[in-house]
């Protein structure tokens, strides 16, 4: 979540390129946060506001470390203001990680008998093809699925 913005934010250059993205999926996941959940599953209404955020972060990190599109001072300004999760972005590059969905689901306390989430499982080591993880609803973030 972002912090709470004070008028002394200065904004790096570039800012005006991506802020109208950024807006666009805070709103919806201030949507997603508003909805009233009816008749779903505590866990399931949560996996919105996974998706939306895994989005955001994807956002920022596409930009810099692939796209090389933002320069590292707009970087580091959008992680220190909330915009993109530097922990998850962090598993990102490394090998194994780079399509993880979030972080609860490699939380080996999380999951009662394997030590990560079922998602994590590459597809053709898995019983069932179709699956979706109870944590955010992740369909399956194995490098190379
Ligand atoms: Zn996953
Ligand atoms: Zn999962």
């Amino acid at each position: 979540m972002p912090k709470v913005k004070t008028n002394r934010v200065k904004y790096p250059e570039g800012w005006e390129l991506i802020e109208p993205t950024l807006r666009e999926l805070q709103a919806k996941m201030r949507e997603a946060e508003n909805d009233p959940h009816d008749g779903q599953r505590k866990c399931e209404a949560l996996w919105p506001i996974f998706k939306i955020a895994h989005q955001q972060s994807r956002y920022v990190f596409d930009l810099y470390h692939r796209r090389h599109e933002i320069s590292r001072e707009l970087y580091e300004f959008c992680l220190d203001q909330g915009y993109a999760d530097r922990n998850l972005i962090a598993k990102w590059k490394k090998p194994g990680y780079e399509r993880l969905c979030c972080l609860r689901c490699i939380q080996p306390r999380d999951h009662n008998f394997q030590t990560t989430c079922v998602c994590r499982v590459p597809k053709h080591l898995r019983e069932e093809k179709v699956i979706e993880c109870v944590h955010c609803g992740c369909g399956g973030c194995a490098s190379g699925d």
